[in-house]
């Protein structure tokens, strides 16, 4: 199954998209799992008929972001993520759902580190 990753790792993963940092994201993530990197392109797919904020295809492993601002979006950016190491793994690509969940634990990992920081800010601010 996947590796778990710690909060930390989450949270500097999801830092470095906010960041527009996307590929070294992907770079880093591929790494801790050690599977190729995905590519990953603003453009649409002309296949699909419907218009959606992004797309993984397996046959070019690479991830198509609607625009720039989707790029940038770690939530979005994790999913299709997500499609691409359980493709890696040789493994069905994974439904929706887990897509999602898999999207939200790096983006909750995020929230506790920030919650975390702004704790620290406010011993400092009573010391
Ligand atoms: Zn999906």
């Amino acid at each position: 199954m996947l590796l778990e990753l710690d909060d930390l790792t989450k949270a500097k993963i999801v830092a470095l998209i906010l960041d527009k940092k996307t590929e070294v994201a992907l770079e880093n993530l591929s790494e801790l799992y050690k599977v190729d990197t995905p590519e990953i392109v603003v453009g649409t797919i002309k296949k699909k008929r419907r218009t959606v904020y992004a797309v993984y295809v397996v046959q070019e492993k690479k991830i198509y972001a609607l625009n720039s601002e989707i790029f940038y979006n770690p939530f979005i950016i994790l999913h299709e993520y997500y499609h691409h190491i359980r493709s890696k793994f040789g493994m069905h690509r994974g439904s929706e759902k887990h897509a999602n969940m898999y999207a939200q634990e790096f983006i909750d990992s995020y929230m506790r580190i920030v919650e975390k920081l702004n704790q620290n800010k406010k011993l400092q601010k009573n010391t």
